[in-house]
């Protein structure tokens, strides 16, 4: 069971990835938390988040190459926000073909401009990995997280001018994938502006039906 998690920025991949890989109990694989992580240390990595812009191609291929090298994507795994543009794909395909590895599904989360930006621009996270949205999921008190209590912050990459560029670099750079993955049959599309238990069972009901064959 090895699935990509595909769509604009804000169209709820992070939450949806979080629920899948729980219930299916495959890994996690998000390179923008890979990315958040190792910015800590590394300030080149840094201006291309805040900017909103991608991260090389390069980088993230060496990234995810050493990635699939650990043991657990044997249990099956989930890309949310990788790959990105066709390079990425293309690489992608090598690295699975010389570990005998595939893709079985690719699920494409639809959702229109005006609805990620509400959704970005509206979202609050807490260091304990908590998510909330302004509009959406508020925190019981505001601006504190429900489960910790510590404050909520907005993300760099969520204020309004930077996620419209993520949603400009998204419609340049990583809509060509939706063609290339529906070319080969792997393209699931997912009605993504519903709440975020009718999204996930879409994609639940997609992937019970495809393993009970
Ligand atoms: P995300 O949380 O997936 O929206 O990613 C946050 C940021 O990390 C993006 O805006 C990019 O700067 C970087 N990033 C994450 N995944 C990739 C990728 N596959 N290719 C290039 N840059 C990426």
């Amino acid at each position: 069971m090895n699935y990509i998690l595909l769509g604009p920025p804000g169209a709820g991949k992070g939450t949806q990835a979080k629920k899948i890989v729980e219930y299916f109990a495959i890994v996690h694989l998000s390179t923008g938390d890979m990315f958040r992580e190792a910015k800590k240390s590394n300030e080149a990595l840094s201006k291309f988040l805040s900017s909103g812009q991608l991260v090389p191609d390069e980088i993230v291929i060496n990234m995810i190459k050493e990635r699939l090298e650990k043991d657990d994507i044997k249990k099956g795994f989930l890309f949310d926000g990788f790959p990105r543009t066709i390079k990425q794909t293309e690489e992608l395909e090598i690295i699975l073909k010389s570990k005998n590895l595939k893709i079985d599904a690719v699920f494409l989360i639809n959702i229109y401009f005006e609805e990620v930006i509400k959704r970005i621009t509206g979202r609050r996270v807490c260091e304990c990995g908590t998510s909330y949205n302004i509009g959406m999921i508020p925190s019981k008190e505001d601006g504190k997280c429900d489960r910790c209590g510590r404050k909520l912050i907005q993300r760099n990459d969520d204020k309004e001018d930077v996620a419209k560029e993520r949603f400009t670099v998204y419609g340049k750079q990583t809509k060509p994938l939706i063609g290339y993955y529906k070319k080969i049959g792997l393209l699931v599309n997912i009605e993504g502006a519903k709440d975020e238990k009718d999204v996930f069972e879409q994609i639940k009901r997609h992937i019970k039906a495809k393993n009970d064959k």
